[in-house]
């Protein structure tokens, strides 16, 4: 017999070893024989088909998704046979495909600057024990019936005290609107500016036409940024303008009233001008409904 055949036979049977081996717990063995390949191919990959069988283990005691032992959490590392060979690759599970398909209405929402977990707010979970959020509701449901029939309603301009729940009350809003697939942004206003000064050209009028066209437009906390005649003249001025002459609904928190706010629009470093932050305050009321939440900060 030639050298090379001898390593060859030598391998082989190390191989065989080492699968005989891990089949001498039953259920591997049973594992592998519910993948129906042929054995002299599967003694070729003991240590992945091992690797798989404990993620196997892993599916077949799984309690929920929140506690998969898995390596990549809501997936498995599976064989597959093709041509003559297996590869792995981790595949997605049934349970992880299911609340995939339950959050995709998510993806219509678009957040800049904002907590992801803003998201998962929801109409299920407002607090009742507050009256001051009944007349919100209630503007919620009206806008909703017009929306859907194409009343083209107005936004809200909503002022009130920090943590009162104003932003999550919006939030709860849109998601509502995206599960009948509307698209909405939802932009911490404050850090949005600083961001959309520092932004190179093209991801500056990406974003900017973005948030003009937007189906539902959320300006969070308008009012915390300090004002420029940039941020008034240039940016909130002609998302306003454009969303008006198109019927876009649009929205606002602040902790401001829309007085409060045209002051506070007035001032920036260049010195005062009145007439601009009177044209803001113009278009925020025709864009708007005003109403206020004042309630206990929910903050912890
Ligand atoms: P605001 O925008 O008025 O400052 P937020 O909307 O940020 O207040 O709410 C403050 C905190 O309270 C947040 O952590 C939010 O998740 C929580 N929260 C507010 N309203 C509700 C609600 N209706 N149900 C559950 N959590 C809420
Ligand atoms: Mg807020």
């Amino acid at each position: 017999m030639k050298k090379a055949d001898t390593f060859y036979r030598y391998d082989e049977d190390k191989l065989k070893h080492s699968f005989y081996d891990a089949c001498s717990d039953s259920q591997f063995k049973e594992y592998v024989d519910s993948l129906d390949m042929k054995e002299e191919l599967l003694i070729q990959y003991t240590s992945s088909l091992e690797d798989s069988f404990l993620e196997y283990k892993n599916c077949k005691n799984c309690k929920s998704l929140d506690k998969c032992l898995n390596s990549v959490k809501g997936y498995s590392y599976k064989p597959r046979e093709d041509k003559g060979i297996i590869t792995f690759s981790y595949e997605r599970c049934e349970k992880l495909a299911k609340v995939e398909e339950e959050n995709a209405y998510k993806d219509n929402l678009e957040l800049f600057d904002m907590p992801k977990n803003i998201k998962n707010a929801n109409f299920k979970d407002i607090y009742t024990d507050d009256k001051a959020r009944i007349p919100i509701i209630k503007y919620f449901k009206e806008f909703t019936d017009k929306y859907h029939n194409d009343e083209h309603p107005k936004g809200l301009y909503l002022t009130g005290s920090f943590g009162s729940g104003k932003t999550y009350l919006i939030a709860a809003l849109f998601n509502e609107m995206a599960k009948k697939k509307v698209r909405s942004a939802l932009i911490y206003f404050p850090e949005f500016l600083r961001n959309l000064k520092a932004s190179f050209n093209s991801d500056y009028s990406w974003k900017f036409d973005y948030i003009k066209k937007v189906p539902l437009l959320l300006l969070d906390d308008i009012g915390a940024e300090n004002c420029s005649n940039w941020s008034r003249d240039e940016i909130l001025g002609p998302i306003l303008q454009y969303r008006m002459e198109n019927d876009l609904p649009t929205f606002f928190t602040s902790n401001l009233t829309l007085s409060e706010l045209e002051k506070s629009l007035a001032i920036t470093s260049s010195g005062v001008d009145k007439v601009k932050a009177r044209r803001i305050i113009e278009r925020i009321k025709q864009l708007t409904k005003n109403l206020e939440l004042v309630s206990k900060n929910r903050r912890n």
